[in-house]
């Protein structure tokens, strides 16, 4: 397994280098953030261990433009920081595990062994449909170039749609996915959340994404194309 540290503290750097390559793991330094990427564009690592306090690029923007490249090895961050905010940031910026130092190098065997053993996994931030898309970070979302306003609700349903396009969804899988416990089957408040969606997200557009499937539910139907009413082709 090979792993890329990107750490401009040399001591940090090669005392890590030396414990990993004691476990027997292929190790490469980067000592700025401009190095870390252009070395992890090019070769394969399976872990990256990324400072966040880094000259040239720090080390978030090197998160952010590894997430960008598509990269998806786990990825263990390093801070000498150790506000909460910080922790946050890190996480939603697609790091997947954070380390205060000073740390034992023991912790550090230890979380690199997890993350090694996870490996890489698909990080989706935004979902897209048709021309709708859905930001999961910023909790932002656009119909083409027009923001949408949701409130929390919607934005759960909304979410689900979109984690299940083209696909049928019934009002109890609806419950199950959107609401608690509590919620009453009774009710037809999933049919008048829809009705607020399709006002926000529908209304005015030529293309309809939230589609009703009569007496079964309701499905987010992305692509065009597949719209029964369209048969023959053009000559
Ligand atoms: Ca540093």
């Amino acid at each position: 397994m090979r792993i890329l540290i990107v750490e401009d503290e040399k001591k940090v750097s090669n005392f890590i280098r030396q414990a990993l390559e004691e476990e027997q793991y292929a190790v490469d330094q980067a000592f700025n953030g401009e190095d870390g990427v252009d070395l992890a564009e090019v070769y394969e690592y399976d872990l990256v261990i990324l400072d966040l306090m880094l000259p040239k690029k720090g080390g978030l923007v090197v998160l952010h433009e590894l997430r960008g490249m598509g990269k998806k090895m786990p990825i263990l961050v390093l801070t000498a920081r150790d506000a909460v905010q910080d922790k946050v940031t890190v996480l939603d910026a697609g790091g997947d595990d954070y380390l205060t130092k000073p740390f034992s190098i023991e912790e550090f065997l230890a979380r690199v062994r997890a993350l090694m053993r996870r490996g890489p996994v698909e990080k989706t931030q935004v979902l897209k449909i048709a021309d709708l898309t859905l930001d999961l970070i910023k909790r932002e979302v656009f119909r083409g170039a027009k923001r949408i306003d949701l409130t929390n609700k919607e934005y759960a349903l909304l979410e689900y749609f979109m984690r299940n396009p083209n696909r049928v969804l019934t009002r109890s899988m609806i419950t199950e996915h959107v609401w608690n416990i509590d919620f009453d089957t009774e009710t037809n408040v999933i049919d008048v959340y829809i009705t607020y969606l399709r006002n926000k997200i529908d209304k005015g557009e030529p293309h309809r994404l939230i589609q009703t499937i009569r007496g079964v539910g309701y499905m987010l139907q992305g692509d065009y194309n597949a719209h029964p009413g369209k048969t023959g082709h053009m000559v």
